[in-house]
């Protein structure tokens, strides 16, 4: 068996999703459905089982991304087959009986997961391989978690009316996930490691480009002796491992809440930095803000600032997922329309 890396198991798994999921709808009798099972599925020479044996081949985390990744594929092609044999068998049924063939004929509902909801997955899934856990918080707060301990001075502009969804006098619908930070930082002693998916709420209007209520997703690191350098190392393996982009470059930023600060961009896929109309001519892809966790969000939270220091970054699933679907316009993924979501399925 040629040794394989992570990232070629995942592409042979992809290019046999398709293949399988192709050949399991196109099979068009009882017979060729099982001549596709056969070839895909089948216990003793399928192509599946050949790609399970490529999983002891791996080592440590690796071994588990892959075995995850060969399950998963398993599942949805069994429940792809079983779905396209009860497909076949109620044309058979109907073609049979005296039923009234001009009746117009009850679609297959096909869901699929939401965008946002696969690119969080995604996400998660690659910081929990080096040592990250989630956490995640309520979305009405009040104004010290969501501003306050955030280092945000009295007078910020963005505790405004017009910027925030006040619910009470002291209480907003958070505006970002960051007021999780705090409540970890509070729930135990460092090092913490977590990342922090949620839903967070704006006073910005329903447009091409904004919505009122997005996901977020939020990064925080914690420990003695942690220092720029791991931020950057950790959000470079990010970008490799989710964009595989090969480079990325920061820029400097303001946050109330670290210092110093920095955007990460990753270099465009589509255009490998020559500039293209989804890049805005950039080369670019802006992607995420990051910094130093400011020493009064430490004190603020009971964490010595003088022992402890930190990292942390914030980035909105929702962006990435119209840059990676191709989606032109935010408001699709927030419609219900369920057109949408047939549209992704397979
Ligand atoms: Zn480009």
């Amino acid at each position: 068996m040629p040794p394989t890396t992570l990232n070629d198991f995942q592409s042979s798994a992809a290019a046999l999703d398709r293949a399988a999921s192709d050949a399991f709808a196109s099979a068009g009798s009882a017979d060729t459905l099982e001549k596709a099972r056969a070839e895909f599925l089948g216990r003793t020479s399928g192509r599946l089982l050949d790609l399970q044996r490529l999983v002891p081949t791996f080592e440590g985390a690796e071994r588990g991304s892959a075995g995850r990744a060969f399950n998963e594929l398993k599942t949805s092609l069994e429940a792809r087959l079983d779905a396209r044999r009860i497909e076949l068998e109620s044309t058979a049924r109907a073609s049979r009986s005296d039923v009234d063939l001009t009746m117009p004929a009850r679609r297959q509902f096909r869901g699929a997961e939401h965008p946002v909801t696969l690119v969080i997955e995604e996400i998660v899934a690659i910081f929990r391989e080096i040592g990250f856990t989630v956490a995640t918080g309520p979305e009405a707060e009040t104004e010290w978690y969501n501003f306050t301990a955030l280092n945000f001075p009295p007078e910020h502009p963005a505790m405004d009316l017009h910027d925030t969804m006040y619910v009470a006098e002291d209480v907003v619908l958070r505006t970002h996930t960051s007021p999780v930070q705090i409540r970890s930082l509070q729930a135990g002693p460092p090092p913490i490691r977590v990342v922090i998916p949620g839903n967070v709420y704006r006073l910005d209007p329903f447009d091409a480009s904004h919505a009122p209520m997005f996901a977020q997703i939020e990064g925080l690191a914690v420990d003695e002796g942690v220092s720029f350098v791991d931020l950057k190392a950790t959000l470079t393996h990010f970008a490799q491992r989710f964009f595989g982009a090969t480079r990325t470059r920061f820029r400097p930023s303001y946050f109330p809440f670290t210092e110093p600060s920095a955007e990460m961009d990753v270099e465009c896929r589509l255009c490998k930095g020559a500039g293209c109309a989804a890049c805005k001519g950039t080369g670019w892809m802006e992607i995420l803000g990051s910094g130093m966790v400011h020493p009064n969000v430490l004190d603020a939270a009971g964490v010595d600032s003088e022992k402890f220091t930190g990292w942390a970054f914030g980035m909105g699933p929702a962006r990435i997922a119209l840059q990676r679907y191709g989606i032109p316009d935010i408001r699709v993924l927030y419609d219900s329309d369920v057109r949408f979501l047939e549209g992704l399925a397979r």
